[in-house]
């Protein structure tokens, strides 16, 4: 397996994409905030076996965290992220610093498109202009032919999708699987934070997303009807909030009122310190 190149600074990163370029290969690129679990590692998976060199982008971004929220206490693991992709292998990590991303007088902002006003845009105003400004400029500095994101973030592919769509950002997006632990949590770097009483109370989500399936898989139609059991299911599980369960249309993210074709159940609720996101795909077979 190829020990990653680890670059820092603009210009080294666009050397090495000129010489992959001028040697014919095609760019994957894996953008990440770092303390990489196996979800991340499916992305770059994804990345070596569909593009001939692999550039996984290492930054916490700032600019898509709230005043109040986790960005200071956020995971910094370097060398064992640097261990686990020479594991699976990639050519380039390019984790910059702050001011190689936001120089002094950085003032253009990406104005994120519609899917990004409800859900997670509700909650934390401002978080997907955030990821849209860094995205961008990401795809800008590496030139990437296919860029990897995760179901796991299901929203946040969206607007990245519609982003390259309403700019023309020549790139293709693709999403891959959500990667789960053997009992369904879905993998998060913030799953750290969490005890182990709270781990187990944290299962609230998959469970909440399993019950809407079930339902729905028994011919419950009625979208109040699953979202009501699954704020149910969060709630016996003791969830500390609940910011949102509702089923939505995988295009539009628009709330539906009746489940007739593909669906998609999101779910964001709080455990103690940590707030928590996961989302489920629904197909209502026949009656
Ligand atoms: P993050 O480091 O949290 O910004 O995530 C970087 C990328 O990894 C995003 O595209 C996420 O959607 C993706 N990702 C995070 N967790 C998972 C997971 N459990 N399964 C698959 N992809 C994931």
């Amino acid at each position: 397996m190829p020990v990653p190149r680890v670059v820092h600074s603009v210009r080294q990163l666009r050397g090495d994409v000129a010489d992959a370029r001028s040697a014919g290969r095609t760019i994957g690129l894996v953008p990440t905030m770092g303390a990489l679990h196996e979800g991340h590692l499916s992305l770059v998976k994804a990345a070596r076996e569909q593009c001939d060199t692999t550039i996984v982008t290492i930054f916490v971004n700032p600019t898509q965290f709230g005043p109040h929220e986790d960005f200071d206490r956020y995971p910094r693991t370097m060398e064992r992220d640097l261990q686990l992709l020479s594991q699976v292998g990639t050519d380039i990590v390019f984790a910059p610093d702050r001011p190689t991303i936001f120089p002094e007088g950085f003032s253009t902002y990406v104005e994120p498109p519609a899917v990004a006003q409800r859900w997670e845009g509700e909650c934390r105003p401002g978080h997907f202009r955030g990821v849209t400004t860094v995205v961008l400029k990401l795809f800008n500095l590496v030139g990437a032919d296919v860029a990897f994101f995760g179901q796991k973030d299901f929203q946040q592919a969206r607007v990245i999708q519609c982003m390259v769509d309403d700019l023309a950002v020549p790139v293709s997006v693709r999403v891959c699987p959500t990667v789960r632990e053997s009992d369904g949590l879905a993998l998060s770097s913030r799953n750290r934070y969490l005890d182990d009483a709270q781990r187990s109370r944290a299962l609230a989500l998959w469970n909440s997303l399993l019950a809407a399936k079930q339902l729905v898989e028994r011919g419950e139609r009625q979208a109040r009807s699953v979202c009501d059991r699954m704020r149910q299911r969060l709630i016996e599980s003791g969830v500390d909030r609940i910011d949102y369960a509702a089923l939505v249309d995988p295009v539009t993210l628009q709330p539906v009122e009746r489940v007739q074709q593909r669906t998609v159940a999101i779910v964001a609720a709080v455990v103690g310190p940590t707030r928590l996101i996961d989302n489920l795909e629904i197909e209502p077979g026949p009656i």
